[in-house]
């Protein structure tokens, strides 16, 4: 089997989801690991969502995953307001013991990193147990520390050593998510995913809710429960964030139409030095071959759908800036709220244009 899932991911309030199902990405892991290029999995849920508004290091860390899996209801329920609708919500606590089981049927080594004290040893035990051909590659729990503060040579080190072919990095978001990021580019793991507490979960030293709580979408709410003190303000802020997002997507999707901000005078003196002009009318017309500074020009479209987005997202990281000109308000308004404009700048005019 081979991916055959749309490496563009869908932008949902400024996060990129790749749209891929359990086996896709449990696929996409082993062509992964069989190629040997270092790449990143993050399993991003609501919090990622809120943690990303307020953190341009950890924007920038999802735009430059290879892939972002959706682990939560919320991104799956509103995709389809925006555009394609996603496959359905991949989690990092179940894709864990169902990569470890295609890794001990391939022949693929794991290594557990992170959780309390002996917590990855225990969790790599317990994944032995259930496949006996599992090849482990190693297991450690560093002393917890801030990102900037922890003993990184060490773990290279060990990791070096191991040299396993996927690591699960379980140190909680953001966290795990900056780690892989910034060794990724330097290291020979082939497969790094950041799986919060996934390794207490098949450990033992923590209870996953009961199928039923999952399956009507209230495992947060169990988690709640379990660790108040910790997670209380977590959600509190995660269900203002929700509230605001719902209420974004009335207003921008079921609202009446926003008329568009377009300066129909403005001259477009194209193309100037140095910089490639293009008018984007939709996912088709983009052309692969753009390269250098690149203004689109959005007076022709109303809606940017979170394809489109992804599209976009993906030719700035070919290019070396993409600048939006002429975006309608409603897209702005998404663009604000998303944060998505320090990847993707909008300007009104195409002196801003060439100015940024
Ligand atoms: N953790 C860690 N180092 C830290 C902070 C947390 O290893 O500095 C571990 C913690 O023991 C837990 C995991 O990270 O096993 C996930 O933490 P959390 O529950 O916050 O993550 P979430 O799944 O909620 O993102």
């Amino acid at each position: 089997m081979s991916n055959t899932f749309n490496p563009v991911p869908l932008v949902l309030f400024g996060v990129p989801f790749h749209n891929v199902t359990f086996d896709e990405a449990i696929q996409w892991a082993v062509d992964r690991v069989r190629s040997g290029k270092p790449g990143v999995i993050a399993t991003a849920n609501l919090d990622f969502l809120v943690l990303a508004q307020n953190d341009p290091q950890l924007r920038e860390v999802l735009y430059e995953a290879d892939l972002v899996i959706a682990d939560g209801f919320p991104p799956v329920k509103l995709a389809p307001f925006y555009g394609p609708p996603l496959k359905g919500r991949v989690t990092g606590s179940d894709i864990t013991p169902m990569l470890a089981e295609r890794a001990a049927r391939e022949g693929i080594s794991v290594y557990g990193l992170g959780a309390a004290e002996g917590v990855a040893a225990k969790a790599m035990e317990v994944l032995k147990k259930r496949h006996p051909e599992l090849n482990v590659a190693g297991a450690w729990s560093p002393p917890y520390a801030p990102l900037d503060q922890m003993n990184h040579a060490e773990i290279l080190r060990r990791l070096d050593e191991a040299k396993p072919d996927i690591l699960f990095t379980a140190f909680g978001a953001p966290k795990q998510d900056k780690f892989n990021h910034l060794h990724v580019k330097t290291w020979k793991v082939p497969v790094a995913i950041g799986i919060g507490g996934t390794l207490d979960f098949i450990a033992g030293v923590q209870t996953r809710a009961p199928v039923w709580v999952q399956k009507i979408h209230c495992e947060w709410l169990w988690r709640w429960g379990t660790d108040p003190k910790r997670l209380t303000k977590r959600y509190v802020t995660n269900i203002g964030f929700l509230i605001r997002a719902v209420w974004l997507t009335l207003k921008l999707r079921l609202g009446k139409n926003i008329p568009a901000t377009v300066d129909p005078s403005a001259p477009p003196h194209w193309p100037a030095h140095g910089v490639t002009y293009h008018e984007f009318q939709d996912l088709e017309t983009v052309p692969g071959d753009l390269s250098g500074n690149v203004v689109m020009d959005l007076r022709n479209v109303e809606w940017l759908s979170s394809l489109e987005i992804g599209v976009l997202l993906e030719l700035s990281k070919r290019v070396r800036k993409v600048v939006l000109l002429h975006a309608g308000s409603k897209v702005r308004k998404l663009f604000e709220f998303s944060k998505l404009t320090d990847r993707l700048p909008l300007a009104e005019t195409c002196a801003e244009a060439l100015r940024l």
